[in-house]
C-alpha cells in the first residue's frame, strides 16, 4: 500500500462522509489526512510497522486504525460500508487508471491572476512530480476580484512564460486561459484572443442558480465555441456547502462529445466535480475527460494523485483522459 494509493481511500471516505452534515468534522479529518499523505508521501508500511502512524500529522487514532486494515488487507471494510449505506456502486474494475503514467494538469493558475504562486514555483512544482506538461489557465477579466487576464496582459504573460520554459528541461508549459462562461453561454474573451492560446477552460462561476432551461441553453453555446477545448468544474458545486448548476446535463454532455470537448474532473476537494455519478454519464454520453488539481500553488498539484478515484469509480478507462496524452498526442487532441 503506496502513499498515493492510501490517500485515495482516505479522499473518497472523508468525501462520502461529507455527504452527511453531522460528520463534518470526521470528513474534513480525514480529507486533512488524505492532504497530508499525498504531499509528504510517508513510508506507511514503515510507520506501521513501528506502530507509529499517529505521528504523521492529521492522523489520529481512527484514521490509523483505517491505514492500518489498508496495509494488512489491501482495502478499507470502512470505505466498504460507507460505500454500501451509502448506495455508492463502485467501477474501478472498468478503469484501468494507473497513475504512473500520468502526464501533467492542463489546468492551474498563477500570480497573473489569484494563484498564490509565480510561474517559474509552479512550473518547478510540476518538474518535480516527473509532470511532461502544464496548462497555465489563469482567469479571464470579467471575475474582478482575481485580476483575470485580458489580451494585453496574456501578451505579457507569454513573454514571462518564454522566460520560464527557457530555465525547464522535460516540462512543456501551454498558454491558456480559464475563460468564464458568461449568463449567455458567449465566452468572456473574443474568439481572436482565445484562437491563440494552447488550451481553453471554459468554465461556469457565476449565476449558477439559472433555471434548468436557460443554463442548458449557456452550457450548449459554450460547448459549440470552436476554442473550447475543456469545460472546467462543469457544474460548479462544492460538495457540503452549495449545490452546483442543473441543467439537461446528458444533453449537454452528448454535445460536448460531439464538438469534442473534454469534461473536467476538478479534483480540488472543495470542488470534486464532475462528481463520479455525473462522470459517469458523461463516459456514458461519449465524454472525454481532463483530471486537474486547479492549483492554486505548487503543493495543490498533489490533489490528483488525491481523487484519481473518482475518474476510477466512473469507470473510465485511461484512453479517454487527456492527461494521458505524451505532449504531442495532447498538443494534436487541442487542435
Ligand atoms: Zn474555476
Ligand atoms: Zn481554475
Amino acid at each position: 500500500m503506496d502513499a498515493v494509493a492510501a490517500a485515495q481511500v482516505l479522499s473518497e471516505i472523508g468525501y462520502l462522509l461529507r455527504q452527511d452534515p453531522e460528520q463534518k468534522f470526521r470528513a474534513q479529518a480525514f480529507s486533512g489526512a488524505a492532504w497530508t499523505i499525498a504531499i509528504s508521501r510517508p513510508d506507511l508500511e514503515a510507520l506501521y510497522r513501528a506502530n507509529a502512524l499517529t505521528t504523521i500529522e492529521g492522523v489520529g487514532a481512527g484514521i490509523a486504525k483505517v491505514v492500518a486494515g489498508l496495509i494488512e488487507t489491501g482495502q478499507s471494510t470502512y470505505l466498504q460500508r460507507l460505500r454500501t449505506e451509502m448506495d455508492q456502486p463502485t467501477r474501478d474494475d472498468e478503469s484501468d487508471l494507473d497513475l504512473s503514467q500520468y502526464q501533467g494538469d492542463v489546468h492551474s493558475h498563477t500570480n497573473w491572476s489569484d494563484g498564490k504562486a509565480t510561474m517559474l514555483d509552479m512550473a518547478r512544482g510540476a518538474q518535480a512530480l516527473g509532470y511532461r506538461y502544464l496548462g497555465v489557465t489563469d482567469h479571464s477579466p470579467r471575475i474582478k476580484v482575481v485580476n483575470g487576464l485580458g489580451a494585453e496582459r496574456l501578451l505579457a504573460q507569454s513573454r514571462e512564460m518564454a522566460e520560464v520554459q527557457a530555465q525547464m528541461d522535460d516540462l512543456t508549459l501551454l498558454q491558456g486561459i480559464e475563460v468564464d462562461i458568461l449568463e449567455d453561454g458567449a465566452l468572456d474573451l473574443p474568439d481572436p484572443v482565445l484562437e491563440l492560446l494552447d488550451v481553453v477552460i471554459a468554465s461556469p462561476h457565476v449565476k449558477l442558480r439559472q433555471e434548468p432551461a436557460a443554463m442548458t441553453e449557456r452550457m450548449l453555446r459554450a460547448v459549440s465555441n470552436p476554442h473550447v477545448d475543456v469545460i472546467g468544474h462543469p457544474t460548479g458545486r462544492r460538495p457540503g456547502s452549495r449545490e452546483g448548476a442543473t441543467y439537461d446535463f446528458e444533453a449537454v454532455f452528448k454535445e460536448a462529445a460531439r464538438h469534442k470537448v473534454a469534461l473536467e474532473i476538478d479534483c480540488d476537494p472543495a470542488r470534486m466535480d464532475l462528481s463520479p455519478e455525473m462522470a459517469r454519464l458523461a463516459l456514458e454520453s461519449g465524454c472525454s475527460f481532463t483530471l486537474d488539481a486547479d492549483a492554486h500553488a505548487p503543493a495543490e498539484l498533489a490533489y490528483v494523485p488525491m481523487a484519481a478515484w473518482m475518474a476510477r469509480r466512473a469507470g473510465i478507462p485511461q484512453d479517454r483522459i487527456l492527461n494521458f496524452l505524451d505532449p504531442d498526442e495532447l498538443t494534436a487532441a487541442l487542435r
